[in-house]
């Protein structure tokens, strides 16, 4: 079993780190809510008081942050940055969804003081977070992917090797925009049927089906009450909030400016995300999109 520190605690690393402990893992934790930390520690890991401490005896160290600027200063900060702490030989895996540049960035340092890395971002939301039913999508060497397989297999089920440093971000990006653009292309359907007087749940039975099946219809259906126990049929709480989406569709076009990449139906869809998330909708399910065409 391995030594492995983890930072960043919230809805989706608080769920993460618990299923390393309950794997049999040695877990020390930090984050800057003392709550996030002590739901945690309930849970069999320890802590210390900073980051620092945390991952001065890691073999592993695991981060799982809101955007780039914190994957940067927590790594890369002159002195108290964990580039100086850190035991040579170890792994770092960050799972945070950020920018591929920082990610690479972050390894090329990392890797100058004889420090593994690899960005290996997820999906499948905090209810896959709970289950241990992520996908990781990692990016690194092949050596690093193999040193990284087994930890990564204690809260996932899925566990891809993306290509090099910062693959993962960009295999990240590529799904979150199809599936952005998925849950519109879906909604609109959806109301244009209902607009003509079919019934929901006939329309979507037709319409999974047939050519128009996609992931959206089959598990995650936008219109309220055709099915149970998605965010629709619960007032569009709980989920994968507006925001996110936004900020992940906002990494996309970087990423496609970057690569000159013609992305319209991404472009097109980040206004529309932003948008609805300027209407008040930011804390809603994604799926809320559904409403922006509504009669
Ligand atoms: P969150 O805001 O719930 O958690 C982030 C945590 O990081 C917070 O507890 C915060 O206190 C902590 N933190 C920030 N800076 C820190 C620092 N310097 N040191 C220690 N702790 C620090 O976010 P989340 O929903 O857990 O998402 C984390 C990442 O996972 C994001 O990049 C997000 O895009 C991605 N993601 C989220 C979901 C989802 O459904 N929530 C799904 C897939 C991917």
């Amino acid at each position: 079993m391995a030594n492995i520190a983890f930072i960043g605690l919230g809805n989706m690393g608080g769920p993460m780190a618990i299923n390393l402990v309950k794997a049999g893992h040695q877990v020390c934790v930090f984050d800057l809510s003392a709550d996030a930390v002590a739901h945690v520690v309930e849970a069999g890991a320890s802590t210390e008081s900073n980051a620092i401490d945390c991952v001065k005896n890691a073999e592993f160290i695991i981060s799982m942050l809101p955007a780039g600027k914190h994957v940067h200063g927590l790594y890369l900060t002159e002195k108290s940055g964990l580039i100086h702490h850190i035991m040579k030989g170890s792994v770092v895996i960050d799972s945070s969804t950020i920018d591929s540049e920082t990610s690479i960035k972050v390894a090329k340092a990392l890797s100058e003081q004889g420090i593994s890395f690899v960005d290996a971002p997820v999906s499948g939301g905090v209810g896959g977070a709970i289950a241990g039913t992520l996908s990781f999508m990692v990016g690194g060497s092949k050596n690093e992917f193999g040193q990284v397989e087994t930890i990564l297999s204690a809260m996932g089920k899925n566990i891809f090797h993306a290509g090099d440093h910062g693959a993962g971000q960009v295999a990240k990006v590529c799904n979150n925009m199809l599936l952005s653009v998925l849950m519109l292309g879906t909604s609109e359907a959806l109301q244009l049927g209902l607009a003509n007087g079919l019934d929901a749940k006939v329309l979507s039975n037709i319409m999974s089906k047939s050519s128009g099946s996609n992931w959206t219809l089959d598990v995650y259906n936008p219109c309220p009450d055709v099915m149970e126990n998605v965010p629709s049929s619960n007032d569009y709480q709980g989920g994968f909030m507006v925001d996110l989406m936004a900020k992940d569709l906002g990494l996309a076009m970087e990423t496609a400016l970057n690569s000159q990449s013609s992305t319209p139906m991404g472009a097109l869809a980040r206004s529309l995300y932003a948008m609805h998330a300027a209407s008040g909708n930011g804390g809603k399910d994604f799926s809320s999109v559904f409403n922006l065409f509504s009669k």
